[in-house]
């Protein structure tokens, strides 16, 4: 064991809670990666033992809390993509809040240690204005959405039933990549923007724009871009949060500046020097107009701020990963 102690990481094999890992063993502690490996990779759990389990199979989340003995548990296995929660709703229902309510219930019984859950600002919807704060109400317009709130709720009554401390961080838009290029952001197949535009200049590729009619400036959505660093220190800042006895709730992670798809390809071309061709096709089902945070809370609470917020600074740690990496590992 290391000298903060272990830290059970769910979903530990995927980008951001790959990158997390990383920043708990710089920290001290040692991050135990549980992950099924159905979306996640193998090659990306580095920073310690790695559990290939399902978080629904509870008798083996139960052996894996009683070897390790945990002093925090960190949330982050789920299915993620708008689209495919809108096709296959039951899908992301069972996965992400079925199975969580399975793990939920060995956390509990072993001892309910703090507990840090991957959310989404997708669990505000449409937002009636931007930014939007933690008390915007929670209105999501997607089954991706839906799940994760429904979680938040869940953890809410495990709080109030057995004292399971609690913080849901809502992050807006996870981009960038570990700048040293040891981990990066690899799904298969890839739905988000950065990283399929950046596929795309590097491969000469078109990348289609979902809708180019909404009610913004350019007519393409605009979305608040955050770097996975900063998202990855959020997560430890959190369980320090809750160690200290912080009191259990929903903080938002974001940078509170917006970019359209548009001025997200402006910004790959320039960064990667090359021309990205695209066209229009039907806006994406599930996708609010716009969505940018409000980060005061996590401020207060946890002393957090952005360190990587410039979006080319992400967009050239993705490029990095995906020019001089991704083919490699
Ligand atoms: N988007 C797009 N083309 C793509 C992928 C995404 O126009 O190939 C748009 C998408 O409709 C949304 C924004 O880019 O407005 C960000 O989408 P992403 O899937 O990266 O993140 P989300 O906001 O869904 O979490």
């Amino acid at each position: 064991m290391s000298d903060a102690g272990n830290v059970l990481v769910t979903g530990g094999a995927g980008f951001i809670g790959s990158h997390v890992c990383k920043r708990l063993a710089a920290a001290g502690y040692q991050p135990i990666v549980l992950d099924n490996l159905s979306r996640g990779f193998r090659s990306s759990v580095k920073w310690g033992p790695l559990e290939v389990a399902d978080i629904g199979d509870g008798a083996r989340v139960r052996e894996i809390l009683n070897r390790y003995r945990p002093i925090g548990v960190m949330h982050f296995s789920a299915f993620t993509s708008v689209g495919e929660s809108v096709q296959q709703p039951a899908l992301y229902y069972s996965n992400n809040v079925g199975a969580t309510a399975v793990l939920l219930q060995a956390v509990i019984e072993h001892g309910a240690p703090p507990f840090v859950f991957s959310s989404t600002a997708a669990i505000y919807g449409n937002p009636a204005s931007v930014p939007v704060d933690e008390d915007h109400p929670h209105r999501p317009i997607n089954p991706y959405g839906r799940s994760k709130l429904y979680v938040e709720h869940m953890l809410a009554d495990a709080n109030q039933a057995s004292g399971l401390p609690w913080v849901a961080l809502r992050y807006f838009n996870a981009a960038g990549c570990d700048p040293d290029g040891e981990i990066g952001e690899r799904h298969d197949p890839e739905t988000h923007l950065i990283p399929i535009i950046v596929r795309a200049a590097l491969k000469g590729s078109t990348v289609s724009i979902f809708g180019d009619d909404y009610d913004t400036p350019d007519g393409t959505c605009i979305r608040d871009y955050i770097h996975v660093n900063d998202l990855a220190d959020a997560h430890i800042l959190a369980l320090k949060y809750l160690a200290r006895g912080g009191k259990s709730c929903g903080i938002n992670l974001a940078n509170s500046k917006g970019f359209s798809v548009r001025e997200v390809l402006a910004t790959v071309e320039r960064v990667c020097g090359r021309p990205v061709a695209v066209k229009i096709d039907p806006r994406r089902p599930g996708d609010p107009a716009v969505l940018i945070g409000k980060t005061e809370r996590a401020k207060e609470l946890l002393g957090w701020s952005p360190k990587r917020s410039d979006l080319e600074l992400q967009v050239r740690d993705a490029w990095n990963w995906y020019e001089n990496f991704l083919p490699s590992v």
